[in-house]
């Protein structure tokens, strides 16, 4: 497998006499646009993205308006996983100099809620490595939730692996509003990056955790290798599971991790990708996750005219851009934080705005 530049450019381009702004208009009906032209998008010439990232455009404003939700991260547990996923820092097998922690106690995981609150973020991902928790661990984090919830009322997301119908329950209970599960690529190159669990567990997964009434986000990795059906296939697959959230993530090559090597995903791909993404799930939040600052270098800003969300801080493993950066670029954009019903003066006075400009 090799996460090179010539397997993302190599699709042929389907047949499609649809316009880009035919593709909006569909959009803006809420429906998905058709496969042939989510292929074609991928496969556009440079010199069209910024006619496909005006159609995403269209349907971005239509559906969230000036909005961007922020999401912080905490990584709640690192390394020590017996998973073999290529693209991870924190697999079996890497070699990267990453900390090595278990799962952190009550107090750390309520600093890293205070950081989410005081960087503005809607929400608090709490992220744990393993193949899935243990009942102690799942018993741990509902009860930090709980506390959370009363302190700071911040939306929280957990991302714990592989779950039990009665984990998603217990964390329903406590308060947890959604549980992250990334599909991470297509069906059909899922054995490509791991061999120590298969795609149709991450479907069971999101089913539980769907019956169990928690919301689901889940997204993928771009440039892994994948080709650009691969891609298409992941963005149909969440608009047919009605996900809430998709993360996507464009790889960061790490050094150590199996997928280690430098990947040439350039910048122009990555908004045909998010375009891509908006375009099929138009009513779904969009974010940029992992991989903006090194993928989308100087164009991250424009990855918001197709997204509506991003993260704030840190990744799992590698730095991001610091919080004040990422709110000048917003307010460079005309765009507003969304607070919603999280909103607290504090955040207000911060993002300089009144409070209805927050508001969506
Ligand atoms: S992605 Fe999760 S399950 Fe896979 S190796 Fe990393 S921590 Fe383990």
């Amino acid at each position: 497998m090799s996460p090179d530049a010539a397997t993302i450019s190599s699709s042929t381009s389907p047949v499609s006499s649809s316009s880009w702004s035919d593709l909006a208009t569909i959009a803006l009906q809420g429906e998905s646009i058709a496969r042939a032209d989510a292929l074609r998008i991928l496969s556009a010439d440079d010199d069209q993205v910024l006619a496909i990232l005006d159609a995403a455009y269209q349907v971005r404003r239509e559906f969230f308006q000036k909005s961007v939700q922020l999401y912080y991260l905490k990584n709640a547990k690192s390394g020590l996983c017996p998973e073999d996923c290529g693209y991870c820092s924190q697999a079996k097998g890497s070699e990267a100099g990453i900390d090595k922690y278990p799962m952190l106690n009550a107090e750390r995981l309520m600093d890293g809620a205070r950081k989410a609150f005081e960087s503005n973020a809607r929400t608090y991902c709490i992220v744990a490595s393993g193949r899935g928790p243990s009942d102690r661990e799942v018993d741990h984090v509902a009860n930090v939730v709980t506390q959370i919830k009363s302190e700071f009322g911040l939306h929280i997301c957990c991302c714990l692996g592989l779950l039990k119908p009665e984990q998603a329950l217990k964390l329903k209970d406590a308060g947890v509003d959604r549980v992250n599960h990334n599909l991470n690529t297509s069906e059909r190159f899922h054995d490509e990056i791991v061999s120590t669990h298969t795609f149709k567990d991450r479907l069971q997964t999101l089913d539980v955790c769907k019956d169990a009434g928690l919301e689901l986000c889940a997204g993928m990795i771009v440039g892994m290798g994948e080709t650009h059906e691969d891609v298409v296939d992941v963005a149909l697959k969440l608009a047919e599971l009605k996900v809430e959230s998709i993360p996507v993530n464009f790889l960061i090559p790490i050094e150590g991790a199996q997928l280690g090597r430098p990947v040439d995903l350039d910048p122009r791909y990555c908004l045909k990708v998010l375009s891509m993404f908006r375009l099929t799930n138009p009513k779904t939040e969009l974010r940029i996750a992992g991989g903006r600052e090194v993928n989308l270098r100087t164009m991250q800003s424009m990855g918001l005219y197709a997204a509506n969300s991003m993260f704030v801080s840190d990744y799992l493993t590698t730095p991001g851009q610091k919080a004040e950066e990422d709110f000048q670029m917003i307010r460079d954009l005309g765009f507003e934080i969304t607070a919603g019903d999280y909103e607290s003066s504090q955040l207000l006075e911060r993002f300089g705005k009144s409070s209805s400009a927050q508001q969506v």
